[in-house]
């Protein structure tokens, strides 16, 4: 089944230059900035308090629906403030009741997410960039390229937006967020914290149902493990050697296993954190037996829970799943060296909403081979980056990606 809704977006980029989005602000933002707004009109102290009321309760779509505002103070908060979810494009359901969103953001960039019904719980997976910049070479969304970073506002509308549209289908309450959609949610920690701190404390969503995914970006592992509230890791390995991984993960050759580990090390020492291992299998790439244990070492050393997910199918290369047995053969050797493993079944697939599937983007004629070949030829160590903070808007092929520079300045400030 497929619903389209026409939804005309601006064309100008999400740049922050105009009035702000109410949905990028964290609680304390949201909380002053109205404040600061109803106290220079005269209005009492509590219509700051009704309109967060609107925004994270979720059903006003704009402004206008805030009805319990009197007009006027509706016409002015719409003159400093706007209340805008990326617009919705298209909706893919699958046969087993997962939903794919397309989104389309200012200035034409696309994004997905995944709605995932299970027994007892519902699991949005969401987008914090649009494309990505690192390459990896299983994964359609690192075919596509690097569009831009979301910013807070597109993240958490997102989920606000997801989470409506669930509801209204009777699928109940989003019960876990997972940023494992498109993008490299630790390149975009600029806007991914502070969503972070949104769907905490705005939303109400707890920590421990939040789940930030990451190749491997250290500094972003390091930030995460300073924060005080207990998100979820999941560190996307794949292999267990660093040189296998390097042929998977370009981004291996800038963070290596030996470094990563520690890394997640130091996360593991915050009281209630937990990490997972997500490890996709392709048959006959990294599915050797003789991977199981330098896989049950590095998972023993950092308590991580390990997840098999047989490879979804692309097409840029020419890879199959692992066959069941070996998936199987995995999940039970692991399980009898004490490291806790579940092979994650796919969702989603007929509507490419699986795993590693997610390859929307603006210019469709770019995708696929040619575009670029990732770990082929050694090029792409240098397209990783935290690209694009400023270029909102500018979809480019990955040779145009602004250079390298992960460690984003101003970090300490989350
Ligand atoms: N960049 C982050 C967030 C994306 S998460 C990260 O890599 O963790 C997407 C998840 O799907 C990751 O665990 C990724 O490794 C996995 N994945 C990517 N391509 C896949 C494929 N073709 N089949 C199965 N899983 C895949």
């Amino acid at each position: 089944m497929t619903a389209v809704r026409a939804n005309p977006v601006s064309d100008r980029p999400d740049a922050g230059t105009e009035r702000p989005n109410l949905l990028g602000m964290t609680p304390e933002e949201l909380g002053e900035a109205l404040a600061g707004h109803f106290r220079e009109r005269g209005q009492p102290a509590y219509r700051a308090r009704q309109v967060a009321h609107w925004v994270h309760a979720g059903a006003a779509r704009s402004i206008a629906e805030m009805t319990d505002l009197p007009l006027a103070e509706r016409d002015a908060l719409e003159g400093s403030f706007r209340l805008e979810e990326p617009a919705l494009d298209t909706v893919s359901v699958s046969s087993d009741g997962t939903a794919k969103h397309l989104w389309k953001l200012r200035g034409g960039e696309v994004v997905e997410s995944v709605l995932i019904p299970a027994p007892g719980r519902l699991t949005l997976c969401i987008s914090s960039q649009a494309g990505c910049a690192l390459a990896c070479r299983f994964c359609a969304t690192g075919w596509s390229g690097f569009g831009r970073q979301l910013s807070a506002a597109e993240i958490a509308g997102q989920y606000r937006a997801s989470a409506r549209w669930a509801g209204e289908r009777g699928m109940g309450n989003v019960s876990n967020v997972v940023f494992m959609g498109m993008g490299e949610p630790l390149a975009n920690r600029k806007a991914v914290f502070p969503a972070l701190t949104i769907l905490n404390r705005g939303y109400g969503l707890g920590a421990r149902r939040i789940t930030v995914s990451t190749v491997g970006v250290i500094p972003g592992i390091e930030a995460l493990t300073r924060r005080r509230e207990q998100f979820r890791l999941a560190l996307s390995l794949h292999a267990p050697v660093s040189e296998l991984r390097r042929e998977l993960i370009p981004l291996e050759k800038r963070y290596p296993l030996d470094q990563l580990v520690k890394a997640l090390e130091g996360f593991n020492r915050g009281a209630g954190r937990r990490i997972t291992f997500e490890y996709t299998m392709i048959r006959g790439v990294n599915d050797d037996l003789a991977l199981l244990p330098p896989l049950t070492s590095l998972a023993t050393r950092v308590q991580a829970f390990v997840n098999l997910i047989p490879f979804n199918p692309i097409p840029y290369v020419d890879w199959k799943p692992s066959h069941r047995k070996r998936v199987h053969a995995f999940r039970s050797a692991l399980e009898e060296a004490g490291v806790p493993a579940a092979v994650r079944e796919p969702r989603g697939r007929d509507i490419d909403a699986a795993c590693g599937q997610l390859r929307a983007t603006r210019y469709p004629g770019l995708q696929g081979p040619g575009r670029r070949r990732p770990a082929e030829g050694g090029m792409v160590s240098g397209s990783a980056g935290e690209a694009g903070a400023g270029t909102a808007g500018s979809a480019h092929p990955v040779e145009d990606a602004p250079p390298a520079d992960l460690p984003e300045p101003g970090e300490g400030a989350h």
